[in-house]
């Protein structure tokens, strides 16, 4: 087994990472403040080919593999969860849906310019009465000759207030439901009876906006369901594929988090003196540094292992569903440790693991909560 990284993978990173430490770092405090990403980050971001991380070079993208995306995602979000979230749909959720299913013209039409960051697409499944039940979505899509007129509302959309496309699930076919009835369409912003609704104000994530969307009446053309006719009433197939790889993201992502917290809590460890000596010194403190690097090498390791996987052609709903559990949970442990063993100090906004508790709850619930992700791992167990 080779378990060193490929050679433009590795350069990627220390691009990454240089960016990371010098642009980033120094701005988490004000991303904070301001709740906005500085546009000329974004555009940083784009430059850097960012927006198109999983997108096959021949649509402008960098064509990285799973394994790379994973890196990029982890160390982006040591330092600031909202700015890969920034840029996440783009080369996730928002677009899979067109790479994956859509039509050699479709994927022509949209992702050069979700590539390179010129459009930002969101990923819009989620509604008021429909979570974690993803298969009872009720916004409709009624066909009108060469246009399907959509109505309803999606909620906690990423992205959704800024983006000029969305991948949008709705029904076609209500007596099928998800087996056969449901549709995933592009809707360009703006296209008239969509509008963004509530702006929700959030516990943690301050810089990536989460929005309502409401379809009144609003006309989409045939054209823009993803896979074209033959498509129609299969989109519920392709949103699950999309969610799979979504999980595996955010399991990187959740290592990165964790390896931020642990950092912060082994500095302060080693700078707080409390009895006479610095608190890194305490062999109960000692153990819980044990324990957080322990548990964030097993989440990294599962990270790499099922990205590998992924990257040979191989299925991965089970091991992604894995990932997401356990990278996410044991992010949670580790917030939590990071910020006991900063005392009183932890609890307080000057101290940046206040921002990293409050960003890591959500992880355990979007794309698939901690619930869903043992239901799927269930499934596939006992499906083998
Ligand atoms: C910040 C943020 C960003 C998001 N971005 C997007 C986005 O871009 N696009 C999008 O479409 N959605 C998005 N979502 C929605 C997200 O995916 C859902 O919130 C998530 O899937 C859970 O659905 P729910 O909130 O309706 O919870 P519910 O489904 O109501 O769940 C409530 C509780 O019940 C549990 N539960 C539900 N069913 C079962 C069961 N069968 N067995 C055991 N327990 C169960 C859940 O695990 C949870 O603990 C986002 C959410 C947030 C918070």
């Amino acid at each position: 087994m080779d378990f060193d990284l490929p050679e433009d993978i590795r350069l990627m990173q220390a691009t990454i990472n240089k960016f990371v430490n010098q642009t980033l770092e120094p701005l988490s405090a004000q991303i904070e403040e301001d709740d906005a990403i500085p546009e000329d980050v974004v555009q940083s971001m784009r430059e850097m080919g960012l927006f198109g991380m999983s997108v096959p070079e021949e649509y402008g993208g960098l064509g990285l593999p799973t394994l790379g995306e994973c890196l990029v995602y982890e160390e982006i979000s040591r330092v600031n969860s909202s700015v890969r979230m920034r840029f996440s749909t783009n080369n996730g959720i928002g677009s899979l849906g067109i790479l994956y299913d859509g039509t050699p013209e479709q994927r022509e039409r949209f992702l050069p310019s979700i590539a390179s960051g010129e459009k930002t697409i969101a990923f819009a499944l989620t509604e008021p009465d429909a979570g974690s039940d993803a298969s009872a979505i009720r916004t409709s899509a009624v066909r009108d000759g060469d246009q399907f007129v959509l109505n309803g509302r999606k909620m906690f959309i990423t992205n959704g207030a800024i983006a000029d496309l969305i991948t949008v699930l709705a029904v076609t076919d209500p007596d099928k439901g998800a087996r056969g009835g449901i549709t995933a369409f592009v809707v360009a912003k703006p296209t008239p009876g969509l509008e963004v609704g509530k702006l929700e104000k959030k516990m943690g994530l301050r810089g990536s906006g989460t929005a309502e969307l409401i379809f009144e009446d609003c006309r989409v053309p045939v054209d823009n369901v993803i896979g074209g006719e033959e498509m129609i009433g299969r989109g519920f197939q392709t949103a699950m594929k999309v969610l799979d790889k979504g999980r595996l993201t955010l399991a990187a992502s959740s290592v990165g988090m964790a390896r931020k917290a642990l950092e912060l809590a082994v500095l302060y460890a080693k700078q707080r003196v409390q009895f006479g000596r610095p608190i890194g010194e305490f062999q109960l403190i000692q153990g819980m540094l044990a324990q957080m690097a322990t548990e964030i090498y097993a989440g990294q390791t599962m990270v790499y292992r099922t990205a590998w996987q992924k990257d040979q052609g191989r299925p991965v709903r089970k091991e992604a569903a894995m990932s997401k559990l356990y990278c996410t949970e044991m992010l949670g442990r580790v917030c939590d440790s990071a910020l006991q063993i900063h005392g009183g100090m932890g609890y307080m906004k000057e101290y940046a693991i206040e921002r990293i508790y409050r960003d890591a709850r959500v992880t355990r619930i979007y794309e698939g909560t901690s619930e869903i992700q043992k239901l799927v791992i269930a499934k596939e167990l006992l499906r083998d």
